[in-house]
């Protein structure tokens, strides 16, 4: 037990450690142990941004994806998905909406989905900042290509998230039909270069592993240094290969999430969706381990069911972004402080 404590300090003094190291945190802790890791963690985050947990805006564009990735339940071979795409106007619309309600950062994330061209994507990114001046614009749309990622990044895309799932690479390519290992973490580098802030990330309980195979991930994020991490559990869907797996739960997600904020002191960090999913309390559990963002829903109410990505996807209450006040009075109750503003990691400047 002290050489577990031990490990966490040098992760709290030195922000690192090595994979033997983390493969040994994670396979010894125990109550207390995990219990000292978490506070360390609460610590840190409070030295960083305080009590602060930002709000974004989420918008699902598009339920429609050509990959078949098999955990996500949008995946092109469930034809049992009732299919959708937001027009420009919806997109615009889903903003207006939620500039009014104070938020001052949307995430337009979706399925890969062809018909949002650079010229589309720009044309959107372009008319959200000229109407307003003081919100941030995150993508979440896959692999696009350096070229791509670059002209949305001018056009005024601040931020861009693509989480490489799990860097276990035969792990990876067997879950992803068609899709490069080594082309997931280029993208994230050129992303980098580009001047975006970045946002790596991976699923929990994938089959087959252990908390200790998340040291791989750890060690992975580590040496991209991204500005946000979003990790959270993998849940079955019931339309998807992976359907009779057990998936991840909200305890390892917990654990995790404190080791991240040691590892990366300045990081943004959600409470995702899939852990409040998991556990009504996951979110709460998530800031007191050091996560500082949360992403409420702002898609029309019509599509929310049909971005299933996974069995029981909650997006009413806390997960809505309609329910503003009820979401800022669960932050403050549980001892945290809501942020509208847009929230940039402090270490990042446009370029
Ligand atoms: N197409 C974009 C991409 O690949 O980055 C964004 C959309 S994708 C649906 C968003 C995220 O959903 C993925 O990064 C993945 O981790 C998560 N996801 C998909 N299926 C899931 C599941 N069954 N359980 C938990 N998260 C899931």
């Amino acid at each position: 037990m002290r050489e577990i404590k031990s490990l966490i300090d040098k992760l709290t003094r030195e922000n690192f450690l090595t994979k033997e190291e983390l493969k040994r945190l994670l396979e010894n802790l125990n109550e207390d142990t995990r219990d000292y890791l978490i506070q360390r963690a609460y610590d840190v985050r409070k030295l960083n941004y305080g009590n602060s947990v930002f709000l974004r805006g989420l918008i699902e564009i598009s339920n429609i994806c050509k990959y078949d990735c098999h955990y996500c339940g949008i995946r092109a071979s469930n034809h049992k998905v009732s299919r959708y795409r937001l027009s420009k106007d919806q997109i615009l619309d889903c903003c207006h909406k939620g500039y009014l309600l104070g938020y001052r950062t949307f995430v337009l994330q979706g399925g890969e989905d062809s018909y949002f061209t650079d010229e589309i994507l720009i044309e959107i990114i372009k008319e959200l900042k000229t109407q307003y001046k003081d919100i941030a614009v995150t993508l979440s749309l896959g692999e696009r290509g350096r070229e791509s990622f670059q002209r949305l990044y001018e056009a005024g895309a601040d931020r861009y998230l693509l989480r490489h799932e799990t860097a276990n690479k035969k792990l990876y390519e067997k879950l992803h039909p068609k899709m490069s290992y080594e082309n997931r973490i280029e993208s994230l580098h050129i992303l980098k270069e580009i001047g975006y802030q970045v946002g790596s990330g991976f699923l929990i309980g994938l089959p087959g592993l252990k908390l200790k195979d998340y040291a791989e991930d750890l060690m992975l994020l580590k040496q991209l240094k991204p500005h946000m991490v979003g990790i959270g559990p993998f849940i079955p869907h019931p339309a998807t290969p992976l359907k009779d797996e057990v998936g991840g739960t909200a305890y390892d997600t917990i654990t995790l999430l404190a080791i991240i904020r040691l590892l990366l002191p300045d990081v943004l960090l959600p409470a995702t969706t899939a852990l409040g999913t998991i556990d009504p309390k996951g979110r709460e559990k998530g800031f007191k381990a050091g996560a500082n963002v949360i992403m409420p829903n702002l898609s029309p109410m019509n599509c929310r069911e049909k971005y299933s990505l996974y069995e029981g996807k909650k997006f009413l209450g806390n997960e809505s972004a309609e329910e503003k006040i009820k979401i800022e009075k669960n932050i403050l109750d549980s001892g945290f402080e809501p942020i509208l503003t847009r929230g940039d990691n402090i270490k990042w400047k446009r370029k």
